[in-house]
């Protein structure tokens, strides 16, 4: 099979390269000769889209207008979708992968809150890097992260992550968990692995302060995340929401991911997992939680209601054997609905595109095969996940004045026999990704990342493994596949 190459004007180098210190020098890129998913607003068979300074400038039909000194790519045999985002994840999962591979979620856990205990910064930095370029290669352009165990004297965990991020060039909303609820407290994980209500409080107040920019086009947003219901104090639970609320930015957690989970609730809390938080102020349109698997009817009427987003991540939940999350019926009920990966660990190498695929056919095998068009399931992976993070206003669709986050799927070649561009994305294996920009700079180009070494990123992923792997065997606890089993 020929490789397809983007095809770019070499007189202008690599596609939108902002003007640096401003100087009145405006950057013009033209993305030609491409079909078009704007996701709000029609489709186009074939047109063009401009970006001017890291910003969609338009975008129409036809053939592309004439504009001075713009950069231009021919985009002839793709589709261009919004850039997708990724609404859960733990990056520091990516050194330990494989491990306990039929356990149920506590089982899973239980196994590996030790192993996880002993990683360091350099372990975090080298499982983000090689995560976050994992998810450019699979379209997404903005992701969270959910980091929620801070060993002692282990390095600035939170700080590695970001540098990764900033690194890769993907915008990257990394959220300060924390647990505090530890087994002898009538939590889940043991006691060495959790942290002090204070000194969870002031340390996630720092981040804040040190990281978050709600400036408009902002690369780095902090949310304000402890772990679970099951992991975390009425206390912590309660300073969270008012914390993230006196900071002016999101809360985000764990909620009802198994039946585990709302057994335990319902033992030591005496209502359900969505009854308790609730109770605890944590419903709300600043708000968006992991899997909200075992919702009740009540519940999805309430998520609604409230405007509290869902991170929707099936391969993870069919992983764990949690169950189906009951999507179809929240977007139905007019509920925030976004995608994530979940954590390496529990989805291994899931790529975000597929979570469109999953999604689409775990809602079809639990209600029938109009549960979810390719449509809807692109509208979860861009503007859902948009929503989700309160970022609607910028990204998540394909529209002028919002960022020029957008992807190009190879929809040509073996593809080509699937006329509807959009199904052949959602439908079947993830087309090859031609490009991927982020406020309109080159992030992977012709399935390489471009913003660092392509191989580098791979092995330093493995290098994350192999180093944590021996920092868990100095404590006495091992990474293997049948821990937990
Ligand atoms: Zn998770």
């Amino acid at each position: 099979m020929p490789v397809h190459r983007i095809r770019e004007d070499p007189r202008r180098g690599p596609a939108g390269r902002r003007a640096k210190g401003g100087g009145g020098v405006s950057v013009s890129t033209l993305i030609e000769n491409v079909s078009i998913a704007p996701v709000r607003g029609p489709e186009i068979g074939r047109g063009y889209i401009h970006i001017e300074d890291g910003r969609i400038a338009a975008l129409g039909a036809g053939p592309a207008p004439e504009v001075p000194g713009a950069s231009r790519i021919d985009g002839t045999g793709c589709l261009a979708t919004p850039g997708l985002v990724n609404t859960h994840h733990h990056l520091y999962q990516w050194a330990s992968q494989g491990v306990a591979q039929d356990a149920t979620l506590f089982e899973w856990l239980t196994s590996l809150y030790q192993v996880w205990a002993a990683m360091d910064a350099e372990v975090v930095k080298g499982a983000a890097t090689a995560g976050l370029g994992w998810l450019a290669l699979s379209g997404c352009t903005t992701t969270t992260d959910h980091h929620y165990i801070f060993p002692k004297g282990r390095g600035d965990l939170f700080a590695a992550e970001i540098e990764a991020a900033r690194d890769l060039g993907l915008r990257f909303h990394p959220c300060r968990g924390s647990m505090d609820r530890g087994v002898s407290h009538g939590g889940l994980p043991p006691d060495e692995v959790v942290e002090g209500l204070e000194e969870i409080l002031d340390a996630t107040a720092e981040a804040i302060d040190a990281y978050h920019d709600p400036s408009p086009g902002s690369m780095l947003q902090v949310a304000v995340a402890p772990c679970s219901p099951f992991s975390v104090s009425t206390g912590l639970m309660t300073e969270a929401a008012a914390l993230a609320r006196a900071k002016g930015v999101r809360l985000h957690t764990h909620l009802s991911e198994t039946l585990d989970e709302e057994e335990h609730c319902l033992k030591q809390m005496g209502c359900t997992p969505v009854d308790y938080m609730e109770k605890l102020g944590w419903l709300g349109s600043d708000v968006w939680v992991a899997h909200a698997v075992h919702l009740h009817d009540r519940d999805i009427q309430r998520f609604a209601d409230t405007g509290t987003g869902s991170a929707h991540c099936p391969s993870s939940n069919g992983r764990l054997g949690a169950g189906i999350a009951r999507v179809s019926e929240m977007l139905r009920a007019g509920a925030v609905v976004g995608l994530g990966v979940d954590g390496s660990a529990s989805s291994e190498l899931t790529p975000l595109a597929g979570e469109m695929r999953q999604a689409l056919l775990f809602q079809r095998a639990r209600y029938g095969p109009a549960a979810l068009t390719a449509r809807q399931a692109l509208e979860i992976g861009t503007l859902g996940g948009a929503r989700c993070l309160g970022r609607e206003d910028e990204i998540g669709s394909l529209e002028p004045g919002k960022l020029a986050d957008i992807v190009l799927w190879r929809v040509d070649g073996f593809a080509a026999a699937v006329e509807d561009p959009v199904c052949a994305l959602v439908f079947g294996a993830t087309p090859p990704v031609a490009l991927v920009l982020v406020g309109g700079e080159t992030v992977v180009r012709d399935g390489e990342l471009r913003t660092v070494a392509h191989d580098a990123a791979g092995r330093a992923g493995a290098d994350a493994h192999h180093r944590l792997t021996r920092l868990a065997a100095d404590r006495g606890f091992t990474v293997s596949p049948e821990a937990g089993a």
